[in-house]
Parts: C-alpha cells; sequence; structure tokens
C-alpha cells in the first residue's frame, strides 16, 4: 500500500452507510420493509415511459432537464427554473454540501435525520453537527440555539426519518427567520406526498432568500431503483447547484420515467390514501401487542421496544419468517424497528409475527 495516496482529511471517519440493498441479500422471498419503498411500485403510465427509453440508449441524455422540470413546476405550481434535479435527493444534499460547506463550517441536523446529511456534511470537509429533538421531534428552538457564525446549512426532513414525526410550517417559518445571515434551511421533503394538503415547504422555499425544498421519486413515486430528486429554491442557490453538478447526471430513462410519474396525480392519490388506512391498522394492530409507535406522517412507523436487546430479538424473530425491518442504531435510536407500511398482507403478516414474539417474551 502507498502510504503517500490519502482520502481528504476527515473522510475515513465516515461510517459506510447503514441499511440499503444488504439487507435482502439471498432473500428473495423475503418481504422487505426496511427501506420506506411503495409496495405498490410506480404508476403504469411511469412503466410504459421506461419502456420507451430503451429507444434512446445510445443517445446521451438532455442535460438541461427541462422536460422534468417543466412537468414538476406545472404540477406543484413552481418556478422550472429555481428547480434542480438529481440522481436521487440524495445527489442534491451532496449538492448543498459540496457547494455551501467547507472545512471549519458547521452542518446542522435533528440527532436522529436522516443518515445522509452527516455523510454528505463530512464528504464537503465541514463539521456535522446533530441537535437534539423533543419526544423524537424536530425542535426548533434547539436548532436555532445550535446554530453559530459557522453553520451553513440546517437540515430538516419533513415528515422526519426515521421517527416519522413532523412540525407545522410556520415553525419551519420561524427556524428559517432565525437563522444566522450566511445559513440556508433545506426542507427535505421526501416523505412530503403522503401527507395530505401539505406543500412540503415550497411556499416557504418560493418566499424565502435562505429556504431549499428537496423532494423525491423514491417514495410515493415508487422509483427508488431509479433514482431521481429534486430540489427547489431560490434562483441564485439552484445556479450555484447547477455548476457543480455533472452534465448528464440523470438518463433519458430517469427524466422520462419521471416526468410520466410526476403528471400521473391518481397513482400518488391512491397510495397516500392506501398507505394512511394501512398505517394506522399497523400502529393500532401494534399499540395493542404491546409496541407502541409515534404518530406517524410517512410511509413507516417507529416501534418502539424496551431495549435494543429486546428490539434486536424482534427483529431476528421477524427475519426467521422473511420480514425484513429496520433496526434504527446509525440513528441512535436501537431499542426501535422501523418498519415500512407494505400493503395489506405485509402489513398483518408483520404485527402477526410481532404479536407472537411478545407474547413469548
Ligand atoms: N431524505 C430522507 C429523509 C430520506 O429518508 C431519504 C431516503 N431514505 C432521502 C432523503 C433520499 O432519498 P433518495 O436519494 O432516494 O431520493
Amino acid at each position: 500500500m502507498n502510504d503517500a495516496i490519502r482520502p481528504q482529511p476527515g473522510i475515513l471517519d465516515i461510517a459506510l452507510y447503514e441499511g440499503g440493498a444488504a439487507h435482502v441479500a439471498g432473500l428473495t422471498d423475503a418481504i422487505k420493509l426496511s427501506s420506506n419503498e411503495n409496495p405498490f411500485g410506480p404508476s403504469d403510465r411511469a412503466r410504459e415511459a421506461f419502456s420507451r427509453a430503451v429507444h434512446f440508449l445510445h443517445r446521451y441524455p438532455n442535460t438541461d432537464h427541462r422536460g422534468l422540470r417543466t412537468a414538476i413546476g406545472e404540477v406543484h405550481g413552481l418556478d422550472p427554473d429555481r428547480i434542480i434535479c438529481g440522481a436521487g435527493s440524495d445527489e442534491i444534499i451532496h449538492f448543498l454540501c459540496q457547494a455551501y460547506a467547507g472545512p471549519g463550517d458547521e452542518v446542522l441536523f435533528t440527532e436522529h435525520g436522516f443518515l445522509m446529511y452527516r455523510i454528505s456534511a463530512m464528504a464537503a470537509g465541514a463539521t456535522p453537527v446533530a441537535v437534539r429533538e423533543r419526544e423524537r421531534t424536530t425542535d426548533v428552538d434547539a436548532l436555532l440555539a445550535g446554530t453559530t457564525e459557522r453553520t451553513k446549512l440546517v437540515f430538516v426532513a419533513n415528515p422526519n426519518n426515521p421517527t416519522g414525526t413532523m412540525i407545522g410550517l410556520s415553525e419551519l417559518e420561524r427556524l428559517a427567520n432565525g437563522l444566522p445571515p450566511q445559513a440556508i434551511l433545506v426542507i427535505d421533503g421526501a416523505y412530503a406526498e403522503y401527507v395530505e394538503d401539505y406543500d412540503g415547504g415550497a411556499d416557504l422555499a418560493t418566499r424565502l432568500p435562505n429556504v431549499v425544498m428537496t423532494r423525491t421519486f423514491s417514495k410515493i413515486y415508487g422509483l427508488g431503483g431509479l433514482r431521481i430528486g429534486w430540489g427547489y429554491g431560490p434562483r441564485a442557490i439552484i445556479d450555484v447547484l447547477n455548476r457543480i453538478r455533472g452534465p448528464f447526471n440523470l438518463s433519458t430513462a430517469q427524466l422520462e420515467t419521471a416526468e410520466a410519474a410526476v403528471r400521473d396525480r391518481d397513482h400518488i392519490d391512491r397510495c397516500r390514501t392506501e398507505n394512511a388506512r394501512m398505517r394506522a391498522w399497523l400502529a393500532e394492530a401494534l399499540a395493542e401487542k404491546g409496541v407502541p409507535s409515534d404518530t406517524s406522517t410517512a410511509n413507516f412507523i417507529l416501534a418502539r421496544f424496551a431495549d435494543e436487546a429486546e428490539a434486536a430479538a424482534c427483529d431476528a424473530a421477524l427475519r426467521a419468517e422473511g420480514l425484513i425491518v429496520r433496526q434504527v442504531k446509525g440513528y441512535g435510536l436501537p431499542h426501535c424497528l422501523r418498519i415500512t407500511v407494505g400493503d395489506e398482507p405485509s402489513c398483518r403478516r408483520v404485527a402477526h409475527v410481532i404479536g407472537q414474539f411478545k407474547a413469548r417474551l
């Protein structure tokens, strides 16, 4: 090994992302409820668009993403020139950290916040700062108290992953208005579509000069495998992000499929309704079996156990029955299992196996 070849300082301190596909390695028949995917997958219109894209495999994709940005703009009532598209919202988070945070800067997020905030902050050489929550919910006062003159970015997922809780838009506005002048508030709306009559922070990002909203096609759109996300915010910030975006960061298949998906509102409405129905059912079924959870606004629930050992034992019991959920150790909640709201048979199965597990204790 050549010792002279070294990554940038801090890179080797980044913990590898926990979870994902490794959870199902070799378990093809498993019911996977560990990544907050939509059990119904994408709409038929999105699938058809994906099939058509095969005719363009030899062509480089469009670099400016105009078709997709226009479709998103029309559906959400937003200015397409203030939208940037990326390979999942992960990539937008990455762009934000690369462009706005570096050595000596701080990137804030809530203590049980999404893991990528920490990873992207560290990859940019910045210092990640986890701020405590109150009862597993974003605490605006704590975030404001945690800011310094070095704070460059504040990430808040609303609804939050893995807790499923959310705060009101007026609270987010209070946070944005209370930040030091050099800081950007990023409202991560990965699960926004699961909340009825919620704009994900779009209005705040339209009105305020220091707010960016990120969104994804990986959750309710059922396109996690394709990697498409977007960001929306002040023109000056979107312009900066575009300067570090690779020109061909999205393929024709990604662009065409996402455009068809965003226009199919019926599919989204059906998925939201069904998710709400099964989420309520699952939370109640688990509560009856002695497993509480906070009121979730997303497509998963965070089931709480007595301690880490009990959560791990329940995880093992589920796994033995071919059910894959997520013990959220990396999120500082090792006594919890995050369970994606699947289709009705999956929800019934997971509740049944957890019930059997609790009865054996
Ligand atoms: N934000 C949150 C809160 C998430 O839970 C996720 C996915 N787990 C993402 C962003 C990233 O999603 P993607 O990169 O698939 O768009």
